[in-house]
């Protein structure tokens, strides 16, 4: 008698629903530094970084393999807090096979989830548990943390070859962000983004 979970191929894996950690996967994690360009506050950058390296998001991937018929599986953890007025976020990509979705779930917190294609189309979804955003393809996609003390944990699931393009998003911006106005969260055009 063979035991659940123990088969080859298939995986069975544990999302805890509070923390979004996945057993047995490394926490990949990213700090303020590695996306120091992409706030618009410059001034709150500095300030920061000069007092602590503050961790904005952590990952979990799967690692399954990279090919058309995988999917690409794991969890994104967006802490709260800002950058001068503009919430904590995900440094966002485009897929470099453009024309692929993706499906986030939200397990726990609030957020935005902001997307913008090549033409300049933008939109965005709310992320609140139990909601699931798709983002179609050729949209680059963002995770916002709009709440002030919860984590933001979303599940993600997208083609397992589509791959990362970050660098369209590093030269260039999103057209819109999320700050904070009058203690709520608003959707401004970004004065940083310029068009490549
Ligand atoms: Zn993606």
């Amino acid at each position: 008698m063979e035991q659940p979970g123990t088969t080859a191929n298939s995986r069975t894996f544990t999302v805890d629903q509070a923390t979004g950690f996945i057993k047995g996967q490394p926490t990949l994690q990213r700090t303020l530094s590695y996306m120091k360009n992409m706030f618009f506050d410059q001034d709150a950058v500095v300030e920061m970084l000069a007092k602590e390296d503050t961790k904005l998001y952590d990952f979990y991937d799967l690692g399954l393999p990279a090919t058309p018929g995988d999917l690409a599986t794991g969890t994104s953890i967006v802490y709260p807090g800002k950058v001068g007025d503009e919430y904590f976020m995900t440094k966002g990509h485009f897929h470099e096979i453009l024309d692929t979705a993706e499906v986030y779930y939200c397990l726990s917190g609030h957020g935005y989830m902001l997307m913008e294609n090549p033409e300049g189309e933008w939109e965005v979804g709310e992320l609140l548990p139990g909601n699931a955003v798709y983002v179609p393809g050729r949209y680059a996609h963002r995770s916002i943390n709009i709440s002030p003390a919860r984590p933001l944990i979303t599940f993600f699931v997208f083609r397992g070859d589509a791959g990362h393009d970050y660098g369209s998003i590093e030269k260039q911006g999103f057209r819109k962000m999320v700050v904070e106005q009058d203690g709520k969260p608003a959707i401004v055009d970004n004065p940083r983004w310029r068009r490549t």
